[in-house]
């Protein structure tokens, strides 16, 4: 398949929407911006365009899509929507927030892996709201990388793992945000969090009774066989090069120091010089989480050109704030971490 890549303007790009619109209701895959990572889209009602995207990523049957909508009241035709879920639509979305909801009978087995709850969420990005308007149905749209690999943050990731697998790419720059949405379900009394995102936990709870926070988002052993989220049970984001996490941050410096001179290191900015000659990439400053987020999945890729046996990097704290990161870097990291080595 011949894969189009085409750069958006931000103006007069009608016509590109048209198109794109058009693909998707003929059953095509077409990857798009968000504010989080890139979405690989298709028509959300139709079974056979669903299943094309596991085919194109090789991603697992039973790891369900997310559905994007333009509106939250859109996602009434599919899912039974609830005075909860309109609360946290009035405040979150359009934005990084993802609720998995009772699902109806329109939407095809393949896009919820077989649950009987199906995910929605309304992006903020001007491009995927524009490509769902056109599209007139919603759109199912996981992460528009090859499974297992990071998710894309920008239209050349995205054509590095996709290319020829895909009708059409459209390019809209880096994602603003770099890290997949937040993941909740609903519970009687508040909501559980499946997986952290820039949407923190006690954003959450000023709308809702109680959050609770999966086992799986810290530790993905706890996700078990049957995970609440199916994703959550498989390795993921991992670079081919091996990453090795570091648990006491404070040592984390003279703890490299000590390792194989040709190690690779990733860094908080303000230590970048302080590795006597080993291949150093900068994670961001110290105190600045969302920088972090933003740049650890592109990081990843990169990470892999180092031409390095192993990479060292710190664990994030597992406070609110870093949830997200930790959450992705010790996937990222196949668990691998080193405690208590001083
Ligand atoms: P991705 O689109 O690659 O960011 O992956 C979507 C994430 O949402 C995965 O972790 C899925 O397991 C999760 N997800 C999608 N639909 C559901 C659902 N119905 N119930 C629980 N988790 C879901
Ligand atoms: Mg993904």
């Amino acid at each position: 398949m011949k894969t189009e890549q085409i750069v958006l303007t931000g103006e007069g790009d009608d016509q590109i929407f048209r198109r794109a619109g058009q693909i998707l209701r003929d059953g095509g895959l077409v990857a798009f911006p968000t504010e989080t990572v890139y979405g690989l889209g298709a028509n959300a009602l139709d079974p056979n365009a669903a299943e094309k995207i596991f085919a194109a990523k090789g991603r697992p049957a039973d790891n369900p899509l997310i559905v994007h909508v333009a509106d939250p009241r859109d996602a009434e035709e599919f899912a039974v929507t609830t005075p909860a879920y309109y609360r946290l639509a009035a405040h979150f979305m359009p934005g990084p927030i993802t609720i998995i909801l009772d699902k109806k009978t329109l939407v095809p087995d393949s896009v919820t892996g077989g649950l009987n709850t199906v995910a929605v969420r309304c992006p903020a990005h001007p491009a995927a709201r524009r490509l769902i308007q056109a599209a007139g149905v919603p759109i199912a749209a996981p992460s528009a990388n090859l499974s297992g690999s990071p998710s894309p943050t920008t239209a050349a990731h995205v054509a590095a793992d996709l290319s020829g697998r895909v009708d059409m790419i459209l390019d809209g720059g880096e994602c603003s945000i770099g890290v997949e949405s937040t993941v909740i379900r609903l519970t009687k009394k508040g909501c559980t969090l499946l997986r952290p995102g820039e949407v923190l936990p006690r954003e959450l709870a000023a709308f809702v009774e109680e959050v609770m926070v999966s086992p799986a988002v810290l530790d993905p052993d706890a996700a078990g066989d049957k995970p609440q989220s199916p994703g959550m049970k498989y390795r993921h984001y991992a670079p081919k090069t091996k990453l090795i996490l570091v648990e006491d941050t404070a040592s984390f410096v003279d703890f490299v120091n000590r390792q194989e001179q040709d190690c690779g290191v990733l860094a908080y900015t303000e230590d970048m010089e302080r590795f006597a000659g080993r291949k150093v990439m900068d994670l961001g400053k110290k105190e600045d989480p969302a920088g972090q987020m933003h740049n650890l999945f592109r990081i990843l890729r990169e990470a892999d050109n180092m031409q390095v046996p192993v990479i060292y990097a710190p664990l994030p704290p597992k406070t609110d704030e870093y949830l997200a990161l930790y959450n992705r870097i010790i996937r990222a990291a196949g668990c691998e971490v080193i405690k208590g080595w001083t």
